[in-house]
């Protein structure tokens, strides 16, 4: 028997752990920004799974890529090599500019991996004592949920009765570069920051602010680890966030668009003098560098290129932005953003306006209460944009 909206609902909330507060409506099917539920309501994708969509749903280039990946092999574990592997490698360091990559699955995943270069690169090249090592991260920061990762969290849901932490991180405040300066000793190994602070509430760092990191990086030796997990790939108008300053990391974090949205693959991208200093048995992941994978990011790394998706996602970022900022509404105190990484934040919470949004077939959801992020796949186009800008008007006019 075919289930309904509710029906599905209540059966995911009964089995399931609430770890999640989803919104009430549930995607059956879906094709470029669009979605449907099982009733045949059609919504625009305003989320893209937090930018892993920035190709849409199902590129048919991406979908036939897999199915042919499908048809051959899916897994073969790095114990041996596989086919496709080298090329995603090739691919990846042509698009980054860097010399290597180690694969992973999800972003999470990813930060640990530099997490791990760091500390190891510490004492190795930078001659720091094992266990002395420190890493420097910023206030509000999302790096993901594992136990490394929250203990460095300031958000108190995310570390909740999870101790004990993990030590040898500081915290300091997001955009302030002479906190990163003072902060520094001998034994600091690496910053690890976001270009702009998605889940934070899109927030942006002041003008300057990645190319000051960036200097004072190389003048104390401490390793740039740009986390671009959401904001990499085009996002934000240029391939990566940090290209706005002209700022090249010395470690990329890469991870949700860079399966194509298909399959989760993660990365952690930088040169020879960093990522060398693996060796065998030292870190690894079964499922990370497999071939569906690999050429899902084979074919979605070709497209980033080949379309121009940076600029595609400048020139819609730049429509819908001004769009957004016609709106008459005297409860918005800011709408801000680069490419399509957009942010409306309100002066009261925003889950009200969330709620009609999807009533209105939009769907977006709120970050921190008072903010809603726009982030449609890339692949929206003018008509879509204008049609969700509408709808979005229509409920913020109320
Ligand atoms: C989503 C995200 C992560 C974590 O990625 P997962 O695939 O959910 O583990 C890490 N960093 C940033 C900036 C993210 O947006």
């Amino acid at each position: 028997m075919q289930e309904n909206s509710q029906q599905i609902i209540e059966k995911t909330n009964h089995f399931g752990a609430h770890n999640y507060h989803p919104k009430d409506v549930v995607i059956e099917s879906a094709e470029g920004a669009l979605v449907w539920d099982p009733e045949g309501r059609q919504y625009y994708d305003m989320l893209s799974a937090y930018s892993a969509l920035n190709f849409g749903h199902r590129h048919p280039e991406i979908i036939a890529a897999a199915k042919e990946q499908l048809d051959k092999v899916t897994l073969t574990s790095r114990a041996f090599h596989n086919a496709v592997l080298g090329e995603f490698f090739e691919k990846l360091c042509q698009v980054t500019g860097k010399d290597m990559v180690l694969p992973m699955n999800t972003g999470a995943e990813a930060v640990e991996t530099a997490l791990k270069t760091a500390r190891r690169w510490g004492v190795e090249v930078k001659g720091v004592a094992n266990g002395e090592q420190e890493i420097i991260v910023c206030e509000n920061n999302f790096h993901g949920r594992t136990i490394a990762i929250i203990s460095f969290s300031t958000d108190p849901d995310a570390r909740i009765n999870y101790g004990p932490y993990a030590p040898g991180f500081h915290v300091i405040p997001y955009g302030d570069a002479a906190a990163l300066e003072a902060a520094i000793t001998p034994n600091t190994v690496a910053f690890l920051v976001e270009p702009i602070q998605g889940e934070a509430g899109i927030l942006m760092p002041p003008e300057g602010y990645l190319q000051q990191v960036r200097e004072i990086c190389t003048r104390h030796n401490v390793l740039m680890m740009a986390d671009e997990v959401q904001t990499g790939f085009a996002r934000t108008g240029d391939m990566f966030a940090c290209d706005h300053e002209g700022v090249v990391p010395d470690i990329y974090i890469l991870g949700k668009a860079l399966g194509g949205g298909v399959m989760p693959l993660s990365a952690v991208v930088a040169n020879r003098d960093i990522l060398g200093i693996y060796t065998p048995g030292s870190h690894g992941s079964t499922f990370g560098g497999n071939p569906l994978a690999c050429a899902c990011a084979i074919k979605a790394l070709e497209l980033l290129v080949r379309d121009n998706y940076p600029q595609m996602a400048r020139e819609k970022g730049e429509y819908f932005m001004a769009k957004l900022r016609e709106i008459n509404n005297e409860d918005i105190l800011e709408v801000r953003g680069r490419g399509l990484l957009i942010g409306v934040e309100f002066k009261h919470s925003a889950v009200g306006y969330v709620k009609e949004l999807i009533a209105h077939g939009v769907l977006a959801k709120e970050t921190h209460e008072n903010t809603i992020r726009f982030a449609p796949p890339i692949v929206i186009s003018y008509e879509q944009m204008d049609d969700a800008c509408n709808r979005i008007a229509q409920v913020f006019s109320k």
